[in-house]
């Protein structure tokens, strides 16, 4: 039996066109029979001058975490200062680890080159190098910390395998650039193709993601669900929403084991705020897997099919409006009054969807795996000095090492001693790798190394512990080295 109890939902508004569109969208699900009960609250660029850094007040994350389903129009993130993006906060805070955005060409009613788009991508939102945790280390030299987990890799590469189980889609195509980054991208192939040998149904294929991104451009229709690393996923999740049409359509669900927020994938279009001529449309695509998440899969489906029958009719918003194509140039609130019309017609030209049968939620879980055995083994020592590699290994070699040998020197990655090009580049970033060449040492040796070269006069800027785990390197190897 269908409940007829009205589900909290917390709103926002967001900024820029984010007003206008959100408007819209309510508007159609409160004449399509949507049970919500809107819960509003402020986020954004006001909150974010008011001095909350984090662009959102307490009383609204109360709502959030009640509610558990957020409803969110764009927000602008202030550029520079210490502002934090909303977004980014909100993923994390609340654990929305999978971000699930649906491309499709709807031609030829929309143009497109690839009228037979169809893909879903499904990105890792909460890891990689949106961790946010950045430094500077020395007059030229600026880090960020790229943090790939087990369990977060486990969970949305099996997210993306019983989304596509779920959603009837036949294979599974993983992003990555494992053949530069072996340990981190290398980890999220590696489960790709672990977890991928349990769904034997579901094809499966990895792209590098330089010439992955290159063939969804071009040739889109080769590809049914991709999952993939959070920097990635973004990247190519606009790159797939601009070849279907237009950034103006798609939605994106961002989904955790507790909480889930809907949300356009396109900003606050600040350069259209206000004119009224915005396309409401992904953020009605958002409210409509809002929607289906809430458990009112008929109400969702009424709304999804008027919506097609809008953009089969040619009623169009300037974004997407073509003479040739088009019928009828609208703003965003005609845009809205044309599905609202519409609500409770079929599309004809595309196949009405159905959402009968909707998937029960996906709960991913953990793999249980033994503890490997972690040994130190030696450090990387960074440091921040000025002067020729040889002068730096020669010395450095004269600084007694405890238990470890100085294996190597690296400038940005390339290797400076022993043996050198005078053509390589040098920079003030220098990491000095001492290894153990007998066994494990203890965490001691590292500090006492630390306090030699400082009172040597060199200037540490960090350190990396180098351990090996069931005795397989936990580091990537030097150029060279084994
Ligand atoms: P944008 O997506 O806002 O705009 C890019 C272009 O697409 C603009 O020309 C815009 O007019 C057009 N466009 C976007 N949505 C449209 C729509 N619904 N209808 C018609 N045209 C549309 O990207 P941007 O300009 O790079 O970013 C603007 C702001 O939005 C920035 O502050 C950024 O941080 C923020 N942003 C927020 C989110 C979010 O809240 N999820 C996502 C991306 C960007």
């Amino acid at each position: 039996m269908i409940s007829t109890e009205k589900v909290p939902v917390t709103v926002a508004y967001g900024d820029g066109i984010g007003p206008e569109i959100m408007a819209a969208t309510l508007s159609i699900l409160e004449a399509a029979g949507a049970r919500i009960a809107p819960e509003i609250i402020e986020a954004g660029e006001k909150v974010y001058r008011s001095g909350v850094p984090g662009g959102i007040r307490e009383s609204a994350w109360e709502s959030l975490r009640r509610t558990k389903v957020f409803l969110k129009a764009p927000i602008t993130t202030p550029q520079g200062g210490g502002y934090k993006s909303l977004n980014v906060t909100t993923r994390t805070a609340l654990g929305l680890y999978a971000n699930v955005r649906p491309n499709q060409a709807y031609a030829p009613f929309v143009r497109t080159r690839h009228p037979d788009l169809d893909v879903v991508i499904i990105r890792e939102n909460e890891e990689d190098l949106y961790t946010g945790i950045e430094y500077r280390q020395t007059n030229q030299a600026y880090q960020t910390l790229k943090l790939v987990t087990r369990p977060g890799c486990e969970r949305i590469i099996r997210y993306a395998f019983q989304y596509a189980r779920a959603y009837g889609r036949k294979k599974v195509t993983c992003f990555s650039k494992d053949n530069i980054m072996k340990m981190t991208d290398g980890l999220f192939h590696r489960i790709f193709d672990e977890i991928g040998a349990g769904y034997p149904d579901i094809e499966k294929d990895h792209w590098i993601i330089d010439i992955g991104s290159a063939l969804l451009a071009d040739q889109p229709e080769r590809f049914d669900v991709i999952v993939t690393l959070n920097l990635y996923g973004d990247i190519i999740s606009d790159i797939a929403a601009q070849v279907a049409g237009s950034v103006g359509m798609g939605g994106s669900a961002n989904v955790g084991d507790q909480c889930a927020m809907f949300e356009a994938i396109h900003g606050s279009a600040p350069d259209i705020a206000g004119k009224g001529i915005a396309n409401p449309s992904g953020l009605l695509n958002g409210a409509i897997m809002m929607l289906v998440h809430i458990g009112q899969g008929a109400v969702a489906e009424k709304i999804h099919n008027a919506w097609l029958k809008t953009i089969e009719d040619g009623i169009h918003t300037g974004d997407i409006y073509k003479e040739e194509l088009s019928r009828k140039k609208v703003g965003t609130k005609e845009f809205g009054e044309a599905v609202i019309a519409r609500l409770g017609q079929d599309p004809e030209h595309f196949r009405p969807v159905s959402y009968a049968q909707v998937p029960d939620p996906i709960r991913t879980g953990q793999t249980d795996r033994a503890r490997e055995v972690k040994a130190l083994w030696g450090v990387d020592i960074f440091l921040d000095w000025e002067g020729s590699a040889d002068r730096l290994g020669n010395s450095l070699a004269a600084i007694g090492a405890g238990n470890m040998e100085l294996s190597a020197i690296t400038n940005r990655g390339a290797k400076v001693y022993p043996g050198s090009f005078p053509e390589t580049f040098i920079t003030d970033h220098w990491r000095c790798r001492y290894l153990s060449p007998k066994g494990a040492i203890p965490g001691q040796d590292v500090i006492d190394l630390q306090a030699s070269l400082i009172s040597a006069g060199y200037d540490v800027i960090k350190t990396e512990n180098l351990y090996k785990f069931d005795g397989a390197p936990g580091y990537s190897a030097i150029q060279g080295e084994d």
